[in-house]
């Protein structure tokens, strides 16, 4: 199978528990609950969305044959290091194209594999590390792995927090939350921190990466 990206670069990972390690981004292009477009925005499933991965046009992006192709490329970014190799795996919504060809692939050249995803496909068994971002209004089936990450306050699960106790008992070993970066950013904030004061079994992220100037 071939695969879209939409860019490609390395970096530190700048939010969740993995956060400041040395890291190959890896940004599929699509997403199953938007399609990028601004004119779609409104009626998305996912209408808070900052990222663009529309095309394949970004830097380290473009369309690859095969997964060999694709593992060689990431290793690029890499470099010549043996060490601590590890890539994340996002978009868009990487599940749409990741594959058994390309985790089998990514593994035999030592990377330690993460996934961001939205949950609303089954994340691939043998990847190493899964952080999940439930999205309102969608059907997250992927409730287990290493990281759920929920985005608060979030448009559409009101500020009823049935929805986070709900996730509570999900089977994660790290809960977290991450303030809505949006024009209301410092009352995101405080509306975050206020929400770990009240049930300690979230703890906030914040997303480093932009403070840090890093992408
Ligand atoms: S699910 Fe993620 S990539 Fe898709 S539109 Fe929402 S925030 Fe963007």
């Amino acid at each position: 199978m071939s695969y879209a990206v939409k860019e490609m670069f390395l970096t530190l990972q700048g939010e969740g528990v993995q956060a400041g390690r040395r890291a190959v981004f890896l940004r599929f292009a699509g997403c199953n609950l938007w399609t990028g477009r601004e004119q779609d925005r409104e009626k998305a499933i996912c209408q808070f969305c900052d990222t663009d991965f529309v095309g394949t046009d970004g830097l380290g992006g473009g369309k690859f044959a095969d997964a060999a192709a694709l593992a060689d490329a990431a290793l690029g970014f890499w470099g010549d290091r043996a060490d601590g190799r590890y890539i994340v795996l996002t978009g868009g919504e990487p599940m749409l194209q990741i594959d058994d060809a390309l985790v089998d692939a990514l593994h035999e050249r030592g990377f330690t594999i993460a996934i961001e995803s939205n949950g609303t496909l089954p994340a691939h068994p043998k990847i190493d590390w899964i952080c999940i971002s439930p999205k309102a209004g969608s059907d997250v089936v992927q409730r287990f792995g290493h990281e759920l990450k929920l985005v608060w306050p979030q448009p559409g699960m009101g500020h009823s927090l049935a929805d986070v106790d709900g996730m509570a008992d999900w089977a994660f070993d790290h809960h977290l939350i991450q303030p809505l970066d949006d024009a209301h950013a410092q009352d995101n904030v405080r509306a975050a921190i206020a929400l770990v004061m009240d049930r300690p079994q979230w703890r906030l992220t914040v997303q480093a990466h932009k403070y840090l100037g890093l992408r």
